[in-house]
């Protein structure tokens, strides 16, 4: 009895070597470099393996073993003491931007390690085993589809599918796994998992804003993504009478205000963007014959995000008719939202108070590996601040005390579901 009420107490006090930590990630952004401070490590380039190599080593030094599967995501694991149970998993991914930076993903599986790292100083050891996953093209960058490795992990596209995805240079994600090596054995998704953490610099601005260090995240929105095709007829701008125009500017710019107005009518996550736009032929003195551009909906609830897509179809048919001209709205990409586990989320938020750490509710407007893992088995995120909110860019940073605070909450948060034993 007082020897279980003394390892509560000491296992309460374990805290992570944040130097440690920021150490690793220092080392393995050397890996792809840039000159302004930021990380080029695409998808399965000599560079990835590079990177690959370096986080294996050190978690075969930290008495880990790894299995790879046949996309080649990675599995480390430290040896529970039950070791028939599904292990309790962490990860994220290192592969980067173009323009990438230190900390996207990289975090994630870097706090993953400095766990293992931490339980073996102390010697602690867990009944579930504790494993750390890298997944492989998370960002999409180099190949699509984004988030490949967890993808195939899930089953929401085949390995064949993923291994015919090419690069601008016509390579494939076949040839290159096995070119750097990384073309596992282990059939994806044939590897059991008891619940799975992803540590991650939030990406956006919300904390940094409130001064909270811990972004507790129950959920990651949904989207639905839309190319809006406006046909009119171009003709000269002088001599064409207004009352005998078909100008499909005009009419574009009367549905994209509705794309905002959409977005506010359901807060406080409804999002409305159109980021993309042709204008055709885009020319100073031409009535434009046809106007392309993009709109993108996004909702933490499927109902509201449902009803948005309904009013944005009916809108666009009302303009279609009042305007006379062909408007065609054609969804090109949806993705429901993704609510996490709430034991899961219970663990990071209950890990968060016994640490102190000043907190808040976070939910992610980006899409994360975590999302497919949900799929499987009970997940759930932690979010850090990052400097300005800014990622995918090479001064994205992130302060050493956050992301330290981060990787103790991972700790305790895993230990809560792997049971020190
Ligand atoms: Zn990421």
């Amino acid at each position: 009895m007082t020897d279980a009420v003394k390892t509560d107490v000491a296992i309460d006090a374990l805290r992570v070597d944040g130097p440690r930590l920021w150490d690793a990630l220092m080392e393995l952004a050397q890996i792809g470099a840039t000159e302004k401070g930021g990380v080029k490590r695409l998808a399965l380039t000599d560079l990835d393996r590079q990177g690959r190599d370096l986080v294996v080593g050190w978690a075969k030094a930290a008495g880990m073993t790894v299995t790879v599967d046949q996309i080649g995501n990675v599995f480390m694991r430290r040896a529970g003491t039950n070791d028939a149970l599904p292990p309790v998993m962490t990860g994220s991914h290192i592969d980067t931007q173009p323009t990438g930076g230190k900390f996207d993903g990289n975090y994630g599986v870097l706090a993953g390690l400095e766990v293992v790292r931490t339980l073996n100083d102390h010697g602690i050891r867990t009944e579930a085993p504790i494993e750390v996953a890298f997944w492989t093209n998370e960002e999409g960058s180099r190949f699509v589809p984004v988030m490949m490795g967890s993808g195939v992990f899930c089953g929401a596209f085949t390995l064949e599918h993923a291994y015919a995805a090419k690069d601008v240079d016509g390579r494939t994600v076949g040839e290159e796994l096995e070119r750097i090596g990384y073309k596992g054995t282990q059939v994806p998704g044939d590897h059991p998992i008891g619940a799975y953490f992803e540590t991650h610099i939030e990406q956006g601005p919300v904390l940094e804003d409130a001064d909270k260090v811990i972004g507790v995240v129950p959920a990651v929105m949904g989207l639905s993504w839309y190319d809006c095709t406006v046909s009119g007829m171009e003709a000269h701008a002088g001599p064409t009478p207004m009352h005998l125009r078909r100008d499909a500017m005009q009419v574009a710019a009367r549905i994209i205000p509705e794309v905002v107005a959409i977005a506010n009518r359901y807060p406080p996550y409804g999002r409305g963007t159109v980021g993309m736009m042709q204008v055709f032929p885009n020319s100073r003195n031409v009535i434009p014959g046809q106007v392309k551009f993009s709109i993108d909906l996004r909702n933490v609830n499927d109902e509201l995000l449902n009803t948005m897509h309904e009013e944005m179809t009916a809108f666009v048919a009302q303009v279609a008719a009042d305007s006379g001209l062909d408007v065609k709205l054609e969804r090109v990409s949806y993705y429901p939202p993704c609510p996490f586990h709430p034991d899961v989320v219970g663990a990071v938020r209950s890990a968060t108070a016994k640490l102190g750490y000043s907190t808040m509710d976070v939910v992610s407007g980006a899409g994360h590996d975590a999302i497919y893992a949900a799929r499987l088995a009970p997940s759930g995120m932690i979010f850090v601040p990052c400097k300005d909110g800014i990622s995918h860019n090479e001064i994205e940073d992130a302060q050493p005390a956050h992301l330290e605070a981060g990787c103790n909450v991972l700790l305790h948060a895993m230990l809560e579901r792997a049971r020190v034993v």
